[in-house]
């Protein structure tokens, strides 16, 4: 038999949203409308395919209905109207009747009689003159993509065939990538995305390659195509040819080597060369990073977001997280573990929790403002958060605050459920940190006067980018602008660390700045006393750090300082580094 010819390898440049390499497979999740495997059904299976096609009709018909419902309350009609299209599309007897006619008289699968089906109506739609004509074949293909989920069975927890896989997205919310199977991922490529998205940053902390922005991806593609993902370099290579995986196998030895070497140090503290410790500490979303974070020689949590656990689990009592938040402390112990409470709203939506769909919502009802409104909710989290701190040494820290009033009406409820569980003769440590993320520009000015208050200040610079320049985080189209070596960033983050050392406490950072070792030497000229990352990143970091002096980073803070430019900051930094500490740079 003649050999078909190798596939020609292709290769998309995205942006790198988590370190590494991965080579597989693909699977697509979400909202794909990828052509299914035929498979033909035998005479008898003609009535079963027949009631699970319409099943699926059902089902869409029913989602679309409960999205009408939800919007029902808004004024703006335009998503109402496009759904009642939808629907009218979906229940189309035209389609319905062809699909039946190709299921009964020519035994296709559901899959296949649907999707061919459908894509000759959009190939239709997609030949018409006119603009508007042509628009309707994106309404068929957003119905006929739900329409697949349900056949597929999809539609509820994007399940897959169970082999791991590189997964691929047009987009993936952090509620749709915390509900994957991860022991089945070995890396992400999105369409979308950005590096501060809270899907790259789990990416980042479960340690797999992650490439976003990747223009084109889903129309280059096949389920189960051979694919190989460079979250170093942001590249996403279609059918790798043997030279291009030869070449990466190299890049691994050396990568390899490097980790090896990391490993062996990272039980080291990080002391600077004049003598400076700086924390190293983990950020963290599932309890089975834990292993992984024990291993890198992080020296505690910095940041447990806890949300990821809420999203998995929303109907979770007291006790249970109790369970969980104290599975976490004993596996650290007697390291800090600073539990992070709910920061739920953002791109972090629990739609049973959050209620409206919102405008803006990173403006809007986020973090302790929806703490602070569910109180009930509030103070089961801080219950098991203190219950758990019988087990070790846990901290606190309440997110998106932007006054005082939030942190004192946090600590009210914080000293309510000590006197209860006291009451109640339920064991909790006699003392815990309190600390507060500063992530809001509001916040960042009046550090001095939220100090007082608190143990601790975290510094978020994802969202403190975000807020004190005003680009959206996960909005490609300003993603050029979104620059946490801006001056404006830096300068807030010196005020931050001024005040909290102005009034005897500790400061760390834990957005993803931390974990990028290019602007360590900035972050350690800046004073922070504790660096917060990406499991991943820690050794990287406490390497670095070893290599620096605190009075060469404050030259260089006092020199970036100077600079307008975030793009000449990030250069000199990263000139600086590069010097520092080229070993870590080598490819
Ligand atoms: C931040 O904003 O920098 C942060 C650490 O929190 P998150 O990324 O979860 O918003
Ligand atoms: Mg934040």
């Amino acid at each position: 038999m003649p050999k078909s010819p190798p596939k020609q390898e292709r290769i998309l440049r995205g942006t790198p949203a988590s370190e590494g390499v991965a080579h597989g497979v693909v699977q697509f999740i979400g909202g794909n409308f990828d052509e299914p495997v035929e498979r033909k059904i035998a005479a008898r299976e003609v009535g079963a395919e027949l009631k699970r096609f319409h099943s699926a009709i059902d089902a869409s018909r029913r989602d679309l209905k409960e999205m009408i419902a939800s919007l029902e309350k808004r004024a703006d009609r335009t998503a109402r109207d496009i759904l009642e299209m939808h629907l009218l599309v979906l229940d189309d007897p035209l389609v319905t009747g062809k699909v039946e006619v190709c299921i009964r008289d020519k035994h296709e699968d559901a899959e296949t009689a649907y999707y061919c089906i459908a894509r000759e109506c959009m190939e239709a739609f997609n030949r018409m003159p006119d603009d508007y004509l042509r628009e309707r074949a994106l309404d068929i293909r957003d119905v006929a993509q739900r329409v697949m989920r349900h056949l597929r069975g999809e539609a509820v927890a994007h399940v897959h065939d169970g082999h791991p896989a590189v997964f691929v997205a047009h987009d993936l919310t952090p509620t749709e990538t915390a509900q994957l199977d991860r022991t089945k991922v070995l890396g992400f490529a999105i369409e979308l995305g950005s590096r501060t998205s809270h899907t790259a940053i789990m990416a980042r902390s479960l340690g797999f390659p992650a490439v976003v922005r990747l223009h084109g991806l889903l129309e280059s593609l096949h389920h189960g195509d051979e694919v190989l993902i460079d979250g170093d370099e942001g590249l996403f290579i279609i059918h790798p040819s043997p030279q291009t995986l030869a070449d990466y196998r190299k890049r691994e030895r050396i990568a390899e080597k490097r980790e090896a070497l990391l490993l062996a140090e990272s039980s080291e503290p990080a002391v600077t060369l004049d003598g400076t410790r700086i924390t190293v500490a983990a950020n963290a979303e599932f309890t089975e990073e834990l292993e992984h974070i024990r291993a890198c020689g992080a020296e505690g949590i910095g940041l447990f977001r806890t949300e990821f656990i809420h999203l998995e689990s929303p109907d979770a009592t007291e006790d249970q997280l109790t369970k969980i938040y104290s599975r976490i402390v004993k596996g650290l112990a007697p390291a800090l573990v600073i539990f992070r409470t709910l920061d739920v709203g953002g791109d972090k939506i629990d739609a049973a929790l959050s209620g409206e769909i919102e405008q803006n919502p990173f403006l809007g009802w986020r973090g302790i403002r929806v703490s602070l409104a569910k109180s009930d909710i509030f103070k089961q989290q801080l219950c098991a958060i203190l219950r758990a701190g019988a087990h070790g040494n846990v901290g606190i820290m309440y997110p998106m605050v932007s006054g005082v009033h939030e942190v004192v009406a946090a600590n009210r409820l914080l000293a309510e459920c000590r006197s209860e569980l006291q009451a109640a003769n339920i064991r909790i440590p006699e003392r815990v940190q309190v600390g507060t993320m500063i992530e809001v520009p509001s916040a960042a000015a009046i550090a001095d006067l939220i100090a007082p208050h608190v143990d601790f200040f975290s510094i978020g610079t994802n969202d403190l980018t975000q807020y004190a320049l005003a680009v959206d985080r996960v909005n490609e189209r300003v993603s050029g602008l979104y620059q946490p070596t801006h001056p404006a960033v830096l300068r807030l983050i010196k005020m931050v660390v001024d005040a909290a050392h102005h009034a005897g406490i500790w400061t760390g950072l834990c957005g993803e700045m931390a974990g990028d070792i290019t602007v360590t030497p900035l972050l350690i000229g800046l004073g922070l006393d504790e660096l917060s990352a990406a499991s991943s990143q820690v050794a990287k970091i406490k390497h670095a750090i070893r290599k620096l002096d605190i009075v060469q980073c404050r030259q260089l803070v006092e020199q970036t300082l100077l600079e307008s430019d975030p793009a000449e900051i990030q250069r000199i930094a990263q000139e600086f580094a590069e010097r520092q500490y080229a070993e870590l740079f080598e490819q």
